[in-house]
């Protein structure tokens, strides 16, 4: 399986980076060793600025390639949260270089992830969460926002490379992007309903 991550997909996210907001989607890749589904995450040693992203993530349900926009609810049935963890001073030495990013965004556990998977309502999906660090909250984010749609993700990028069953793909995160330290904890909550909890070690 495969971890597509979809950057600036959400303007107030894109204005905080000082970046434009895209014209089409923008993604990216982190390998299956960046799933972590563990309570405890250790600092990786290599990075001094860790930084939350907390995501919708959308877990694909068949194969599919050129999939068409109207089509593309059919590929995908539930969702959870999770969290793109990014070195972000890694990435920023990586930008100006002009260098790729998999250093900052694919090292081994980068990518924690809720286990509770939620039913999409079709018609009815705009998606409310939350994160919060140490009890407040840090990030909220709203679907409906987005830049580009799951569907319209889907469309894109699977005019590009095929997608397969259990392939994940987080969407991007909304503003509040922010660093994590040891002894940090991080909760994220769709709606009220918590569903991702996580001790920085
Ligand atoms: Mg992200």
């Amino acid at each position: 399986m495969k971890v597509i991550c979809i950057g600036r997909n959400y303007e107030d996210h894109a204005k905080e980076m000082s970046s434009p907001t895209p014209s089409e989607p923008i993604f990216f890749f982190k390998p299956d060793t960046s799933i972590f589904k563990n309570r405890n995450f250790y600092h990786p040693k290599f990075t001094s600025d860790l930084h939350y992203e907390c995501e919708v993530v959308i877990r694909i349900d068949k194969v599919g390639k050129n999939i068409q926009t109207k089509f593309a609810h059919t590929y995908y049935s539930q969702f959870t949260l999770g969290i793109d963890f990014t070195a972000r001073d890694i990435q920023n030495e990586c930008k100006k270089r002009g260098l790729p990013w998999e250093k900052a965004k694919g090292f081994d556990c980068s990518a924690p992830i809720s286990d509770h998977w939620i039913n999409i309502e079709q018609g009815n999906d705009n998606i409310k969460f939350h994160l919060s660090k140490n009890g407040n909250i840090v990030q909220k984010g709203e679907t409906k926002n987005m830049i580009f749609s799951f569907d319209e993700l889907i469309s894109y990028i699977s005019s590009y490379i095929t997608l397969k069953k259990g392939d994940l793909i987080f969407t991007g995160t909304p503003a509040g992007v922010g660093k994590v330290s040891k002894g940090d904890q991080l909760q994220a909550y769709v709606g009220k309903e918590k569903v991702l909890n996580l001790n920085i070690r």
